[in-house]
């Protein structure tokens, strides 16, 4: 059954939905650093209920909030155990279901990973290709880039990791 609160049948409104998906989360010792669905070699990692992947999770909530669905923390709370270590793009694939279930597909994404090291730009397109497999898209349909803190804040003093991402989804034809 499909919430309520989802666009499914909304006939009354643009074929076009636009979603903001933003993540932030903590920086411990100890590497590698989970992002984006690849394991990036480094001295630290992110820590979370679930694996931590913050680019995913804010991919994730873009897609949900475009089509109106429940966002990430509402879908997969942090009290269930069953959510405790889970595989962000296990996540990111229950989003992707969803918004096909209401009738929408993507047209393309933005994502802007904000970390002050280590630097991530070898790494995009390896990034862009998980997302790619996961999100059924071709690599050409999503923008990957990454900005430091410029040593200034919790993301510059290397405390968190921060992700946004903005997704367009179209209404699917009936074809
Ligand atoms: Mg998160």
């Amino acid at each position: 059954m499909l919430p309520a609160s989802s666009i499914a049948g909304d006939e009354t409104t643009s074929d076009l939905r636009i979603g903001l998906g933003e993540d932030s989360h903590r920086i411990e010792s100890g590497g590698p650093l989970r992002i984006g669905g690849i394991d990036v070699p480094h001295d630290r990692h992110l820590v979370g209920h679930s694996d931590a992947d913050v680019l995913l999770h804010a991919v994730t909530d873009a897609l949900l909030g475009a089509a109106a669905l429940p966002d990430i923390g509402r879908l997969f709370p942090n009290t269930d155990p069953a959510n405790r270590n889970r595989n962000s793009a296990e996540m990111l694939r229950a989003a992707v279901a969803r918004v096909s279930e209401v009738g929408y597909h993507i047209v393309n994404l933005d994502c802007v990973i904000h970390a002050e090291r280590p630097k991530l730009a070898d790494y995009y397109d390896a990034i862009r290709h998980v997302l790619a497999g996961i999100l059924q898209l071709n690599p050409h349909q999503i923008g990957i880039k990454a900005k430091t803190g410029e040593g200034v804040g919790p993301v510059g003093n290397q405390e968190l990791v921060e992700a946004r991402c903005i997704v367009l989804l179209e209404r699917a034809g009936d074809a």
